[in-house]
């Protein structure tokens, strides 16, 4: 009883002092956190900035943003929220890059951590057993040990610097670590590698009782699974290890065009089956839908520049829904004829319409960066910063023509105004005790609807579109989860879920027991 009695003060203590920290916001506008090194903020600004992100249409103030400088600085602001007990109503989310949809990454009256400002001391890079073998087996491979507000992009140029690279990517690289492996990270590489959450040999985690933990696969595995893919909801990745490979200096960019959606997809599907045992014959592997468009080289996605611009010039979609099957080679200079004859071969497989054949090379860094580009000329014009009602849907395999015939055919008119990815990959590569749900098949799509919408007008348009998709999907029955998804309601998460639930219920109520943690996903409520 005494001892409980002395815990009882401390608590009191901590509680009192935190409360105060907060009711001195009006008289100051940053207030520092002893001894970890970070500051809150809580001018109009930081708050603002906190509120706003990537799909610009949710933006809900923080009452503070936490500035972290140590995983301590992180730890402290949790366990003092612990403390606090269910009858306070603040929450915690980290912030990664904000580049979430629908205001993921939000606190509404809480804290936002801003988790690019945690200083680690660097990244550390580790050269493995032997960085020239193919070894499969993860425990040789070398690795990148990063903060989990490490931007990708960032990652990539350090780790260039070891001629190392990360396996797994997202198609655009200023995300965090955090962001995507909170999600899954899926790219033209995952048929091959997984995801980036497939990727990941370690974690450093700050559960929602302010708990600092070491996981892995085998030391706190339940952690470690719960987090990948986890919604944010079990922790906060502090630091990760990223597994690392052989970087190449240069890439063969493919792209080829198919009017019959079964001869694209046979393709496709045929490429990532060769994925075993590192003979596969491209190193990544895309596709994306062209509805009624025409010129089509000025309009393609990016900034891929084909070697023929007059041939890619003259061809004209005539109206037709068309598919883009994008192929990537990694090679270095000296290799090349060897590259150019293997791939060569394995194009004279595939069914693409003759003379659309589009070839470009480019550096490893150009391809991987290649949104940005992107970014930046739709920044110069003002169409950055715009709502992004973006839909991404994972497909079994056994329903993706199904789909494919009433979205492509019925419901988009046209993909002017953002691109359409869609491509297969392997659910082998996934691991089933992560959080993240996928369709039960071996082989599942990404279809990515990435529209930008300017005015209210265009986002309902948009919104609607999104809604009589996801209509058509439930009334067919066809298997389809939401990836990166949003729901406003519990039942739907749980049906999202499915037999997947309980076990995020249970996760959820030993690691984040109070509800505290991102609170943008609208899972759970905390408990008051
Ligand atoms: P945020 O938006 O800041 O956070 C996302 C969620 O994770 C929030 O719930 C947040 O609370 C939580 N979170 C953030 N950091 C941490 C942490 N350290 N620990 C625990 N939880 C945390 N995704 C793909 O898979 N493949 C793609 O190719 C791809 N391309 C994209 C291209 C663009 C232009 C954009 C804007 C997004 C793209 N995404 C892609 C989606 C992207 O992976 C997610 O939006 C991701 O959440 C963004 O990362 P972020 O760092 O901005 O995270």
């Amino acid at each position: 009883l005494r001892s409980f009695s002395i815990l009882f003060l401390t608590c009191v203590t901590i509680v009192t002092r935190f409360d105060w920290c907060f009711s001195s916001i009006t008289s100051s506008s940053s207030s520092s956190l002893g001894g970890g090194g970070g500051h809150f903020s809580f001018d109009e600004t930081s708050l603002r900035n906190a509120a706003r992100d990537f799909g610009n249409r949710f933006q809900y103030q923080p009452m503070a943003v936490m500035n972290p400088e140590s995983v301590s600085d992180i730890a402290n602001t949790i366990k003092h929220v612990w403390l606090m007990g269910p009858s306070s109503h603040l929450t915690v989310a980290a912030r990664g890059h904000g580049h979430s949809l629908q205001g993921q990454a939000q606190a509404p009256n809480g804290i936002v951590i801003n988790m690019e400002s945690l200083k680690l001391p660097g990244m550390q890079v580790h050269l493995g057993r032997d960085s020239d073998s193919d070894s499969d087996s993860d425990s040789d491979s070398p690795y990148v040990d990063v903060s989990g507000g490490e931007l990708w992009i960032n990652i990539l140029h350090e780790t260039l610097r070891f001629g190392l690279t990360p396996r797994s990517w997202t198609d655009y690289l200023h995300l965090t670590v955090g962001g995507t492996l909170s999600n899954a990270g899926v790219s033209g590489q995952a048929f091959r590698h997984g995801p980036q959450i497939s990727n990941v040999q370690k974690l450093e985690i700050v559960t929602g009782t302010g708990q600092v933990v070491n996981c892995s696969k085998d030391e706190n595995g339940e952690l470690f699974h719960s987090v990948l893919g986890g919604l944010g909801q079990f922790g906060i990745i502090t630091r990760a290890r990223i597994l690392l490979e052989p970087a190449p200096s240069m890439v063969k960019w493919i792209r080829v065009l198919y009017s019959d959606f079964t001869a694209f997809t046979s393709d496709q599907e045929r490429l990532i089956s060769s994925s075993e045992n590192d003979d596969a014959a491209f190193d990544y592997i895309e596709g994306f839908v062209i509805i009624n468009r025409t010129g089509l080289l000025n309009n393609w996605r990016s900034t891929f520049n084909p070697q023929d611009p007059i041939q890619a010039s003259q061809f004209k979609s005539d109206g037709r829904t068309l598919f883009c099957l994008e192929l990537a080679k990694y090679f270095n200079p000296q290799d090349i004829d060897v590259v150019n004859e293997e791939v060569e071969e394995h194009l004279s497989y595939l069914h693409y319409i003759e003379s659309t054949l589009f070839l470009t090379e480019v550096t490893y860094v150009e391809f991987l960066d290649r949104v940005h580009v992107s970014e930046l000329k739709l920044r110069s014009k003002g169409l950055w910063d715009v709502p992004h009602p973006w839909l991404n849907l994972f497909i079994p395999r056994s329903n993706i023509h199904k789909f494919a015939q009433e979205v492509f055919g019925n419901i988009l008119t046209e993909t002017s105004n953002g691109p359409v990815l869609i491509y297969p990959v392997n659910k082998s590569k996934w691991d089933n005790r992560s959080s993240v749900v996928t369709p039960e098949e071996e082989v599942f799509y990404l279809v990515g609807i990435l529209a930008s919408a300017v005015g209210r007008e265009g986002i309902e348009e948009v919104v609607g579109q999104n809604r009589r998709i996801l209509e058509y999907c439930e009334r067919s029955n066809l298997g389809v989860k939401q990836y990166l998804p949003h729901y406003n309601t519990q039942e739907e998460w749980k049906a999202h879920f499915g037999p997947k639930w309980e076990s995020f219920l249970q996760r959820k109520s030993v690691y984040d027991p109070l509800a505290i943690l991102a609170p943008g996903q609208r899972i759970f409520q905390k408990a008051i």
